[in-house]
C-alpha cells in the first residue's frame, strides 16, 4: 500500500498526544509511517452528528428543532459521501458476481442510530438559547519551548461577562468516573491553547456525551493548565527522543482490539515497516577527568535507554 513520505512530527493535537499514551508504536504508525486506516462505521457516524451540530445553528434560534437536526442527517452524509466515495463500502454487501451493492437496510439502520444521537443532545442541551461564538475553531499556539499545539475544538461559547465555555461532543458513552482524565485531558489541551491564544482562562469546560446522555464539566484554573503544560512537554520530550532513535515501543491493551495495525505489530507476531527516518545517533554524557569510567557507564546507560 501507497503511503506519504515520513517527516518528523512537529506539533501535538489532543488525539495524538492520546495515541502516545495508549502505545507509543501506535503512534509511529499514524503519525510517522502514516499507515492507512480502515474507515469505521462509528467513527463516520461521529462525523455527520458533528456536521449536523454545527450546521443546525445556521438556522435562527427558534426554528433549532429536534425535527429539524434529525432531518439534516441524511444530507450530511451524503454530503460526506460525495468527499470521500470510499466511505460508501462501509454499508457495500458482497454480490455473489463480485459486484457490491449498497446493503439499504445497514444503511438505514445506521442513519437511525445517528438521528438518536442528535435527538438526544436536545435533552442535554438547548440549542435556541444558544449563540455559539465559534464552531468547529481550528486553533493553534506555540509554547514558549517552541512546541506547537494545535486542535479543532466543537464549540467555543463567550458570556457577555466575557467567560469562556469550551464544548466538545461525544458519540460515545461518558466514561466511568475513574476514567474521566483522558476525556479532561483533551479539554484541558484546548483550555491551554486558548489561553496562550487569547489570555483568558476558560470557565468552563463541557464534555456532551450523546451516547449516554450525560454532561461533564470542569471549572479549570491557571494550576491546571499550567500542569497540563508541563505533561504535554514531558510528552513532546519523550515522542522527541523515540522519533530519534527510533525506539517506538508497543503498549498493549484492551484497545488493541480496535488497532487497525496489528499486522505490523509485534504484539501480534507482525515487523513494524523499516523505520523511514534517519536515526541520529545519541550524544555521549559529558566525562570528567575524575571519572574513567564514565564512557563506558555512558554506553551501558545508552544502551539500556534504546
Ligand atoms: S496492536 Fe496494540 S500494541 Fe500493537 S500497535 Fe496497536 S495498540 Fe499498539
Amino acid at each position: 500500500m501507497k503511503t506519504s513520505a515520513a517527516t518528523p512530527p512537529t506539533s501535538l493535537s489532543p488525539s495524538r498526544a492520546a495515541d502516545f499514551m495508549q502505545c507509543p508504536l501506535l503512534y509511529r504508525f499514524r503519525v510517522i509511517d502514516k499507515l492507512p486506516e480502515k474507515p469505521s462505521a462509528a467513527a463516520t457516524r461521529g462525523t455527520v452528528v458533528h456536521a449536523v451540530l454545527e450546521r443546525l445553528f445556521d438556522a435562527p434560534a427558534a426554528e433549532r428543532s429536534a425535527g429539524r437536526a434529525r432531518g439534516m442527517v441524511a444530507g450530511e452524509w451524503e454530503r460526506l459521501l460525495a468527499k470521500r466515495p470510499e466511505l460508501a463500502g462501509l454499508f457495500t454487501e458482497e454480490a455473489p458476481d463480485g459486484e457490491g451493492g449498497i446493503d439499504s437496510a445497514r444503511l438505514a439502520q445506521w442513519l437511525a442510530e445517528a438521528e438518536e444521537l442528535v435527538e438526544r443532545w436536545f435533552t442535554l442541551e438547548d440549542p435556541t438559547r444558544l449563540e455559539p461564538a465559534e464552531r468547529e475553531l481550528f486553533v493553534e499556539a506555540r509554547l514558549e519551548s517552541g512546541l506547537r499545539l494545535r486542535g479543532i475544538i466543537d464549540r467555543v461559547d463567550v458570556a457577555p461577562t466575557g467567560e469562556v465555555r469550551i464544548v466538545d461532543y461525544k458519540t460515545g458513552k461518558a466514561p466511568r468516573p475513574e476514567y474521566a482524565d483522558g476525556p479532561l485531558f483533551q479539554m484541558k489541551f484546548y483550555a491551554l491553547v486558548l489561553w496562550r491564544l487569547r489570555g483568558v482562562v476558560p470557565r468552563r469546560l463541557q464534555l456532551v456525551f450523546l451516547g449516554s446522555g450525560d454532561v461533564l464539566t470542569y471549572d479549570p484554573d491557571e494550576g491546571d493548565l499550567r500542569s497540563t503544560e508541563r505533561k504535554l512537554l514531558a510528552l513532546w520530550d519523550a515522542i522527541s527522543r523515540a522519533t530519534e532513535t527510533g525506539d517506538w515501543r508497543a503498549r498493549p491493551s484492551k484497545l488493541c482490539g480496535w488497532c487497525d495495525h496489528q499486522a505490523h505489530c509485534p504484539e501480534f507476531g507482525g515487523t513494524p515497516p523499516p523505520y523511514p527516518l534517519m536515526i541520529q545517533p545519541r550524544l555521549p554524557e559529558p566525562r570528567t577527568s575524575q571519572d574513567p569510567g564514565a564512557e563506558s557507564e555512558g554506553a551501558a546507560g545508552r544502551h539500556q535507554g534504546s
